[in-house]
C-alpha cells in the first residue's frame, strides 16, 4: 500500500554524514502544491541534505534583484550545490500563458547563468500531478 502524506526523506532521517550538511537552491513560485515535488526534485538531481528556497508568486515573471540577493544568500552562505529554477501548471502568479511562462523560465536560468556561470542551473516546469520535467 503506498504511503500517504509521507514527509521528505530529509525530514524523517537527518543527514547521517559527518562533514557539513550540503544545499542547492529551488526557485519557485509561493505555491504549496508544486514545492514538496520540487524539493524532492532538487535534493535528488544535487545529491544534496537540504534545498534552501527562494519564492515569489509566479516567480519566472518576477525574476528581479530581490530575487538575485535572495538566491546570493543561498549560494555564499550554504555554498548551494545547484539552482532550480521552476514554473507550474495552474500558477496564480504568472498571468500569462503557459508557454508563456516555460520561456520565461528558460530565460531566468539564462540570466542568472550570467550572474553565476560557475553554477549549474536547471529550469523545469512542475504538473500539478508533481511531474517535474526539465525544461
Ligand atoms: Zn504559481
Amino acid at each position: 500500500m503506498p504511503e500517504s502524506h509521507a514527509k521528505p526523506a530529509a525530514e524523517v532521517e537527518p543527514p547521517t554524514r559527518g562533514s557539513a550538511p550540503t544545499f542547492a537552491t529551488a526557485l519557485c513560485c509561493i505555491d504549496g502544491r508544486v514545492q514538496g515535488p520540487l524539493a524532492d526534485f532538487v535534493r535528488t538531481r544535487f545529491g544534496v541534505d537540504y534545498v534552501d528556497t527562494v519564492t515569489r508568486p509566479g516567480l519566472v515573471g518576477r525574476l528581479d534583484s530581490g530575487v538575485e540577493a535572495d538566491l546570493a544568500i543561498s549560494i555564499e552562505a550554504h555554498q548551494s550545490q545547484g539552482i532550480v529554477v521552476s514554473g507550474h501548471a495552474g500558477c496564480a502568479g504568472y498571468s500569462g500563458e503557459e508557454s508563456a511562462q516555460r520561456d520565461a523560465c528558460r530565460a531566468a536560468a539564462a540570466r542568472l547563468g550570467e550572474l553565476w556561470g560557475e553554477m549549474e542551473i536547471v529550469p523545469v516546469w512542475v504538473a500539478l500531478s508533481g511531474a517535474v520535467e526539465p525544461l
